[in-house]
């Protein structure tokens, strides 16, 4: 009897492993992760962390705000000019780099950014911690990842690994406002990209689809008036303020709906200058995320009209003026087949063979705010994966954990080899 049921349960679990194994295409394979010259690139980071640990260091400390690259950008491509490529720096600041491959494959082109949301003057020394952190505004967001590519593509050179396809390496300009680097460079090389990978993330699922992203300031003006004659005027900050609560009514699906959406007002507000008298321009900012296009569309539309019949009630002008636009990638079901494509399987097969721990039925999500997400709305399939474990991105006290950043860069290894094609 009880070996009965034992047998029984072993049955229905090695099935369950069986579809839960690979039910989506993969090009990767053990076998393909214990070639010889894979194995090479493996050790060559292994053997030489110290120095990717210290390179690290020294990029994070580089300032580097949207719209000023140029200095990392030089230093990236300083030390790919070393392994024999010839990078260049497009007209926004993009440092590209191709690898050329040996004919026959697809081009796989990873994107990591080397902005930081942090202005010159800020603060960039790295402090390293006894518990094997690096801390440091910009070390784990992109930092990381800069410093991964470079350090994959090194090891690549060092284990003489040729590919089919060619691999272009990107550091890509302005993409902390709105994936500036990213579109430009889609743009002026359509057709190019057969696969797009963003470096860009903490260590975990693969993310495949894009957040819709809307970045609004809505602008309220009034002639003003002195506080002695503002009665019945018309007031800018009175509409503002109707226009904001009036928002906080406009209904979200639930936070644990399948597709979610969420907004946020009043990021940045400006008002008057001084106490007595009404302001003659009053702004804020909305930001409005989801990665359904209807739903983005809709919630926008009825955020506007909050804002437009304000305006009206209180006889101001109103004028909404885009800070960033990025469009949404769709909701799951829409993307089935970008699922199915071998690129994602690849990374996410890539992640557990490195010791990765996903979770189960979210290894690969549907969404993604990253320069992925510029390749995801242009339909080349496209996906972002992680550099290492960290967090408090975007603040001073950002850090990261050091020994994962290893996974990060190994990580690249496997998946050029897997995705660009090993020449024999
Ligand atoms: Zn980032």
């Amino acid at each position: 009897m009880n070996r009965v049921i034992v047998a029984a349960v072993v049955a229905l679990s090695a099935t369950i492993g069986g579809i839960a194994q690979t039910p989506f295409p993969t090009r990767f394979s053990a076998a393909l992760a214990e070639r010889a010259e894979v194995q090479e690139a493996l050790a060559y980071i292994d053997r030489n962390f110290d120095r990717h640990v210290a390179e690290w260091i020294r990029i994070t400390e580089i300032p580097s705000p949207s719209g000023q690259e140029a200095q990392r950008a030089a230093y990236v491509g300083g030390e790919l000019e070393k392994l024999g490529l010839v990078p260049q720096v497009d007209g926004i600041g993009n440092l590209v780099a191709r690898r050329p491959g040996t004919g026959g494959g697809p081009t796989l082109v990873y994107a990591a950014h080397l902005d930081t949301v942090f202005p010159l003057g800020t603060d960039l020394t790295v402090r390293r911690q006894p518990d094997g952190t690096l801390h440091a505004p910009g070390v784990f967001d992109n930092t990381a990842s800069v410093t991964n590519m470079l350090q994959a593509a090194r090891a690549l050179h060092a284990a003489g690994i040729r590919t089919r396809g060619d691999v272009i390496f990107i550091g890509t300009a302005q993409e902390e406002i709105g994936l500036k680097g990213m579109y430009y460079w889609l743009e002026r090389n359509k057709g190019v990209a057969d696969m797009l990978i963003a470096l860009d993330a903490a260590l975990g699922p693969v993310n495949y689809g894009a957040l819709g992203i809307y970045w609004s300031r809505m602008t309220f003006t009034a002639a003003g008036a002195h506080t002695n004659n503002s009665r019945g005027r018309p007031n800018p900050a009175r509409a503002a303020a109707q226009c904001i609560t009036g928002i906080y009514t406009v209904p979200l699906p639930a936070p644990d709906a399948p597709v979610p959406a969420i907004y946020n007002v009043g990021g940045l507000m400006t008002a008057g200058d001084v106490v007595n008298a009404i302001p003659a321009e009053v702004t804020f900012s909305v930001d409005l995320r989801t990665v359904d296009p209807q739903l983005l569309a809709s919630l926008d539309a009825a955020i506007l009209e909050k804002c437009e019949s304000a305006a009206r009630a209180h006889q101001v002008d109103f004028e909404r003026e885009w800070i960033q636009r990025s469009e949404a990638g769709g909701r799951p079901e829409d993307l089935a087949d970008r699922r199915r494509h071998p690129l994602v399987q690849t990374a996410v097969d890539v992640l557990r063979h490195l010791g990765v721990t996903l979770p189960p039925g979210r290894e690969a999500i549907a969404t993604g705010s990253t320069d992925s997400n510029a390749g995801v709305v242009q339909g080349i399939p496209s996906i972002a994966v992680g550099r290492s474990r960290g967090g408090d991105q975007h603040t001073l006290q950002e850090w990261s954990d050091i020994e994962s950043a290893q996974i990060g860069a190994k990580q690249i290894v496997l998946l050029t080899a897997a995705l660009a094609e090993l020449a024999d």
